[in-house]
């Protein structure tokens, strides 16, 4: 092993196509943290995303081979767990002397399957890594026995066992941040979640007590990143606003420190209030996701869940007023589903008005309390995982349930949802806060809300066929609370689309008042001005843009239409060496003179 052992930290990629990634495609912030910790222990750390480089082994193979690491270690959730075999196969018939280590909430719950059933593998690290893994390279490294690392699990002679246990990293401050060496989206203000819900992993994997880090610790994380150019971040802590003082000292200090960032976060129904949302949608928070689960009280309550009605729709309400767009979980197939708690959700669904739903069919994963009661019940073994299954659905253990009824109920929700959709969208304009300091980020939320419908996920449904025209609606009422670029941008352009170019022309010239010299709307309201027949005016908003081609040509364009060849011919000249990256022509490169 080198003096300063080479850690390759591996995220491999998981089982499934999924039709909606952004919760999966992205690195976990673990591998992050486990690198920058690697680093201060004066190793050296590289984090290779494999899930990017699925469908693609040679691809994988040649990166592990040019590197040649040390130690591979593996990011292991639930379903890349073949992945994560695979990679441990092929860093093992690269390198016979490489070090192979498990780590994350699969190899955590899973780790005696692991070791019993990828030979490659030599350790696993059980919770938090930070610590652990560090000292098992330096103990690999020294060649001393890793028994002595507590928080392992390793071979031993009658089989899996576990060392010592290590306790969770008490002080959250005292580790490296990790956007100092990584870019990446994703970061946490605390690690664990007070919530109990039989269904999730989390509580088991980061024990009992919920941990802090300290406001200025995390907005330093957010700076580094932002100065990284990540300035759209998702906060992935299970419950970011449990401690809501600390929650609003992170917004000051983000807002102290002028950090232009926009951000996603996770929460509990009852786990926000007024004030506190008020300062996080300041602070850039544009959305958050909570798990609502049911509409039924008794689901909610067999699948732990202690949230109350009431508390959803509160949560819900102060999301719409302060323009936070709240994400909304549900489950179903969930033990005493039926059609009447089908309909008990869509009624809840009515109440709550999300802009965005999601419904999962409930379940079982392994480090779930609904795992531990399934393998009681039937008797089954982890051995189960040898299927290429990313999970048990928990119908399938229901005598009462079957697929075409889940399935059914699943439809039901989704057709449901979609049908109220546009109602939602069309009144969200409607709950937002009067207040007149809040009409800029007002405009915000309604134009982010008019992308999805004309270019998002909403754009591409086949069954919201009047998308665009919702669109439209949300970016003019936009407009209503403030010239907002995006908004102005997106109704200018689709008015273009309808050839209204003087309506075009009016909301384009609107959205300039509020962005004066923005060049997306100038090029637009230059195009409107050109298809109303008034050149002259769409040369003034052509020249100031001399290194846009586009413009150029546009504006070579206006000057034919003026009978001004000479000038056509310097625009288009000028287009062409921007195309070609060469220095425009004419004395000193200079620009195509404006006017008529
Ligand atoms: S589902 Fe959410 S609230 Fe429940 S235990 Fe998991 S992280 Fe906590």
């Amino acid at each position: 092993m080198r003096e300063k052992p080479l850690v390759a930290l591996i995220y491999p990629p998981w089982l499934e196509e999924r039709t909606h990634t952004e919760d999966v495609a992205c690195v976990p912030i673990g591998t992050y943290a486990v690198a920058a910790a690697l680093l201060a222990a004066g190793c050296d750390a590289r984090v290779l995303d494999w899930h990017a480089l699925r469908g693609q082994p040679e691809a994988m193979r040649e990166e592990l081979r040019t590197l040649a690491p040390d130690v591979v270690g593996v990011t292991v959730l639930q379903a890349n767990r073949f992945g994560a075999m695979d990679a441990a196969r092929m860093a093992r018939e690269l390198d016979p002397e490489v070090r192979v280590v498990f780590g994350g909430v699969g190899a955590t719950s899973l780790w005696a399957f692991f070791l019993e059933h990828c030979p490659e593998l030599d350790a696993v690290v059980l919770g938090e890594g930070d610590l652990t893994t560090p000292e098992l390279v330096r103990a690999w490294q020294a060649g001393a026995d890793p028994a002595a690392v507590p928080g392992l699990a390793l071979r031993g002679p009658d089989g899996p066992t576990t060392t010592a246990p290590r306790p969770p990293v008490a002080d959250l401050d005292s580790l490296p941040i990790a956007a100092r060496h990584f870019t990446y989206q994703h970061l946490a203000l605390t690690r664990g979640c007070p919530g109990r819900c039989t269904f999730c992993g989390s509580p088991a994997f980061w024990g009992p007590r919920v941990r802090f880090r300290s406001p200025g610790h995390f907005v330093d994380e957010m700076e580094l990143l932002a100065a990284r150019g990540v300035t759209h971040l998702y906060v992935s802590d299970d419950t970011f606003t449990l401690d809501r003082e600390r929650v609003r000292a992170v917004c000051r200090e983000i807002m102290a420190r002028g950090l232009e960032v926009e951000w996603q976060a996770i929460s509990r129904v009852n786990a926000v209030d007024d004030q506190t949302l008020a300062l996080m949608r300041q602070a850039g928070c544009i959305q958050i996701s909570f798990g609502v689960e049911s509409g039924d009280d008794a689901i909610r309550q067999a699948l732990n869940k202690n949230v109350r009605r009431e508390d959803a729709v509160r949560a819900f309400a102060l999301c719409r007023k302060h323009g936070i767009l709240a994400r909304a979980y549900f489950i179903y197939g969930c033990p005493g589903e039926s059609d009447a708690t089908i309909r008990a959700t869509l009624e809840l669904i009515a109440e709550l008005r999300p802009l965005v739903a999601h419904f999962f069919i409930l379940s079982v994963f392994p480090g779930t309390e609904l795992y531990e009661r399934f393998k009681a019940a039937t008797g089954a073994a982890d051995s189960i995982w040898l299927d290429p299954v990313e999970d048990i659905k928990h119908f399938e253990l229901d005598p009462d349930q079957d697929l075409d009824t889940v399935a059914a109920w699943g439809r039901a929700l989704r057709e449901g949802y979609r049908a109220m959709l546009p109602g939602f969208a069309l009144a969200a304009a409607d709950d937002l806060d009067p207040d007149p300091a809040l009409a800029r980020l007002h405009a915000d939320f309604l134009a982010r809300l008019g992308m999805t419908f004309e270019r998002g996920d909403y754009a591409r449904d086949p069954h919201l066929p009047n998308a665009q025209d919702i669109a439209a609606r949300l970016y003019a009422r936009a407009l209503e609370f403030h010239p907002d670029a995006t908004a102005a941008l997106g109704l200018g352009l689709m008015l273009q689309r309808r050839r209204d170019y003087g309506a075009s022309v009016r909301t384009l010239a609107l959205g300039l008042t509020g962005n004066p010299g923005h060049e997306g709307l100038s090029l637009a309201l230059a195009v409107a001005l050109m298809n109303c027949g008034d050149f002259e005016r769409a040369i003034s908003f052509l020249t100031p843009f001399t290194g846009n081609p586009q413009a150029m040509e546009y504006l070579a364009l206006c000057h034919r239409h003026l009978g001004h060849p000479g000038r056509e011919a310097q625009a288009l000249a000028h287009a062409r060496a921007l195309r070609q990256g060469r220095p425009a022509p004419g004395p000193g490169g200079a620009p195509p003179e404006p006017g008529g």
